[in-house]
């Protein structure tokens, strides 16, 4: 086992200096993994506070030639990018003809043929509902190769953000992560077989279609007063958090002007926020 490239911990003695170090080793050190010329590096951005990217999305974005960014990755993540790199828009707005996806895939395919150093940046987790399986595979049978480097999905960093557990004893063991844009209604969830597991459910994409949700949730046997949050830009400065209940979702939505990018969650899990906050008085940060 070498030693020599093992930083020391950060301690008080040498004034956090060994935090540094530490995070060089991470980055630079032997074992830091190269983003070599011709490759490309499928990447999560997290949800948006650069505090939630990972190491290797952070040494992705020093060794990138160009980084091709969907709409989702915070302008904050993007700046981190070392002075060498390129950035390039290739987003999908919802709604949008998914031919452009077959775009996006051929022109990573085309920037790793001309020989750069490709890092793919998609908000949250490259491949929780963000295409990161389509442009993968293409990737793949094109012989380029790559590598996925998950991120802090939207769905986790919101519950996190408004204080709810995911999983929590007594209440839920498992959860339910679903996408509610329904742009393709044959592509859409079976919301009642959702409702009947009885599980938390943490939708994706679901503020246009919240009223049609809800009700099919219902239909599907969940109680009108089931706890319901919406956490809309989860991480971001402009951050907002409603506390709700199912019946009163796509209401509340509208009332207070909460709009995409949000993560709406369903289930008594939902509850433990208040719980949670009347025990912190204050701790919580
Ligand atoms: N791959 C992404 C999800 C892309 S789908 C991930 O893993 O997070 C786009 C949806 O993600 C948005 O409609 C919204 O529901 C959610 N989302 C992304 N960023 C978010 C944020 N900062 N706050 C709340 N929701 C977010």
């Amino acid at each position: 086992m070498g030693t020599a490239r093992v930083a020391p911990l950060p301690s008080r003695q040498n004034g956090g200096g060994g935090a540094m170090s530490s995070l060089d080793a991470i980055l630079r050190g032997a074992d830091a993994k190269t983003l070599a010329p011709g490759h490309v590096w499928l990447a999560g951005a997290g949800p948006g506070d650069p505090g939630l990217l990972t190491l290797d999305a952070l040494s992705g974005l020093a060794q990138a030639d160009v980084v091709v960014h969907d709409a989702l990755v915070d302008k904050r993540v993007l700046a981190l990018a070392g002075p060498q790199a390129r950035l390039e828009f290739a987003g999908k707005r919802g709604g949008r003809p998914s031919a452009a996806q077959e775009d996006i895939s051929q022109r990573l395919v085309a920037l790793a043929r001309s020989g750069l150093r490709v890092l793919r940046l998609k908000g949250g987790d490259p491949c929780v509902f963000g295409r990161g399986g389509e442009e993968a595979m293409a990737l793949a049978a094109a012989g380029i190769p790559f590598r996925l480097v998950p991120g802090v999905t939207a769905g986790l960093a919101g519950l996190a953000a408004a204080a709810i557990p995911a999983t929590m004893r007594g209440i839920n063991q498992a959860v339910i992560f679903a996408a509610g844009h329904g742009a393709d209604p044959d592509d859409a969830p079976d919301w009642a077989a959702l409702a009947r597991t009885g599980v938390p459910i943490v939708l994706y994409m679901a503020m246009r279609n919240l009223d049609k949700i809800a009700d099919a949730l219902m239909h599907g046997g969940s109680p009108p007063q089931t706890p319901a949050a919406i956490i809309a830009s989860a991480t971001c400065p402009e951050e907002r958090i409603r506390i709700t209940t199912l019946e009163r979702l796509a209401v509340d939505a509208r009332d207070e002007n909460l709009a995409a990018p949000a993560i709406v969650v369903v289930g008594d899990i939902v509850s433990v926020r208040e719980r949670l906050l009347a025990v912190a008085r204050g701790v919580l940060r």
